[in-house]
């Protein structure tokens, strides 16, 4: 007989950390969120995150001896194996370099295993969402910028030092946008939200930068706005152009578009699809499924323990 473990999920965002209690069977028995960012990051984040998950595990009335292990959601770039940050946004102090796995097992002695939050983001909606029963999945999440994960034959894509799956960038146009990472022509620059205001920003002249966003723009798109509209399908039309490479690379039987956008089923997610599968081999199209994420922000927290239970082989 199978007995139910407890795990405990931390999903430590750019903003706040999410942690949770959840069982084997995917169930989040508690959940709390907090700052991490408070401060501007004078306090460093993995103290804040020691300090919280203390305060949680108490208020909660659960003890670290019940716990099996600790899967942990992070961004930046990820070196699994060691499980530090080896690489981060340049706007987060004192997180670039952080022994997060250590730190956490030497304070709760207990497995603890790290992975970066678009990773654990497809581990997560292969475990309990969108991709269950897929062996073979990519997943993008559209936002500020484009972030991604891949399983090949039911195992996590991780590389050489786990960073792999950087799906934001890999270029798309030759002497395109220059792009934050130091390279020009980035998928993200292209298919993030971030891509879509700033190419609606150029039409406009009449509103100002703030009233535009992702938001504004499937208003006026739904409304009819013809140039909207447009603007909306060259964006799809980059989306897809990636989407297409890594089908073709990875033969998925699963594509999974994540972030706030991926609710928007008619605007987008239809004609993404249907760019999709106009373009991609016959014999590409036979087993493949496009659909949006279903855990939304629980997706990172979830995957967290699910990576960490394969990776520790915990049931
Ligand atoms: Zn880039």
């Amino acid at each position: 007989m199978q007995t139910n473990k407890i795990f405990l999920g931390i999903d430590i965002g750019g903003t706040a950390a999410k942690i949770g209690l959840v069982n084997s069977d995917g169930d989040i028995l508690e959940m709390d969120s907090f700052s991490v960012s408070f401060d501007g990051y004078q306090t460093p984040i993995i103290e804040t995150v020691v300090k919280n998950t203390d305060i949680f595990l108490k208020r909660i009335g659960t003890s670290v001896e019940n716990l099996s292990g600790i899967g942990v959601s992070a961004t930046g770039q990820i070196n699994v194996q060691e499980g530090t940050v080896a690489g981060s946004a340049g706007h987060i102090a004192n997180w670039l370099g952080t022994p997060v796995k250590t730190i956490l097992e030497e304070h709760y002695h207990l497995p603890v295993t790290v992975a970066n939050d678009a990773n654990c983001a497809v581990m997560g909606e292969q475990w309990k969402g969108a991709a269950k029963d897929s062996r073979n999945v990519i997943m993008i999440t559209v936002g500020t910028g484009v972030g991604g994960g891949i399983i090949v034959q039911d195992q996590l894509l991780s590389g050489s030092v786990g960073i792999a799956g950087e799906l934001g960038h890999f270029t798309i146009k030759k002497d395109g946008i220059p792009c934050s990472c130091g390279n020009t022509g980035c998928y993200e620059s292209y298919a993030s939200t971030t891509a879509l205001v700033r190419r609606v920003k150029e039409l406009s002249d009449t509103l100002s930068d703030t009233d535009i966003d992702g938001r504004y723009i499937f208003r006026q798109a739904a409304e009819g706005n013809q140039k909207i509209l447009k603007i909306l399908d060259e964006w799809i039309q980059d989306i897809a152009v990636g989407l297409i490479g890594l089908i073709h690379i990875f033969n998925p039987e699963t594509v999974i578009i994540g972030g706030g956008v991926s609710q928007q089923e008619e605007l987008f997610i239809c004609p993404l699809k249907e760019k999709i599968l106009k373009k991609v081999m016959p014999c590409f199209r036979e087993n493949l499924h496009i659909c949006a994420a279903e855990l939304g922000n629980n997706a990172g927290l979830l995957g967290a323990v699910a990576f960490l239970k394969k990776h520790e082989n915990l049931k």
